[in-house]
């Protein structure tokens, strides 16, 4: 395959243009990011904003807090999704792997070497390869790039790399594609991550993508091919 055209540092100056600024992350703890990946199930941003909301204030994010927590008031803040009981299930399994492997407290784990340190995170529900790389982007542990599924294909889209039909392969792929052109400070690597995640999300859809809106049509492969 052909390198793409345009740099990664050209095409997230240029979602940035088109977007503004990226919104922070949810949080910088370990713990409450893992909590935001399982708060609701297929939730948009904004209601898994809400349902996070409702679990701080009306229970508390610390492990002790969800222990004792009732199951439906659990259920309660995962309402946001599409199947709260199986959130309240994971926010207690999540809380009960926090108490008893890592005494509560994650951050010390972030500490310890970056495969050790993956492999801790990748004990709790939903957490992957590239969810664990999030988690060590967002708390400033790791300068990797972690790619949601929507920055993923953003950049297979614009040429980076083929889409596999293995995610992983395809997620490998594209790390090694980008690999020499990354930024190494937190700041542009979390903003890389935000926006190329929001032009998933916005334009660069799964489905029938907004290419005349695009910010970057002319650097973009699939854009030339349609
Ligand atoms: S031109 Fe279309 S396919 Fe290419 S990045 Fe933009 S929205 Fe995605």
């Amino acid at each position: 395959m052909k390198p793409a055209t345009v740099t990664f540092s050209k095409l997230v100056d240029k979602l940035q243009q088109h977007y503004g600024c990226p919104a922070p992350p949810p949080s910088t703890d370990p713990l409450e990011l893992v909590i935001w990946e399982n708060i609701a199930y297929l939730a948009s941003d904004k209601r898994r904003a809400e349902a996070f909301a409702t679990l701080k204030q009306t229970i508390g994010t610390r492990p002790e807090q969800i222990l004792a927590a009732k199951h439906s008031a659990l259920a309660a803040s995962g309402k946001a999704g599409i199947l709260p009981d199986v959130s309240a299930e994971k926010l207690l399994s999540i809380a009960k792997i926090a108490f008893e492997e890592f005494d509560s407290d994650l951050r010390s784990v972030l500490k310890t070497p970056l495969p050790q340190a993956k492999k801790a995170l990748k004990r709790f529900p939903s957490i992957g390869d590239p969810g664990a790389e999030k988690i060590l982007l967002l708390t400033r542990s790791y300068p990797v790039m972690a790619l949601d599924s929507n920055g993923l294909r953003v950049l297979c889209r614009v040429g980076f790399a083929e889409e596999q039909k293995n995610y992983s392969a395809t997620y490998r792929l594209v790390q090694d594609a980008i690999h020499e052109q990354l930024p190494r400070d937190y700041d542009s690597l979390i903003r890389a991550h935000q926006l190329l995640r929001q032009h998933g999300q916005e334009l660069c859809k799964r489905s029938k993508p907004l290419c005349t809106q695009c910010p970057v049509r002319e650097g973009c492969d699939y854009a030339r091919k349609v």
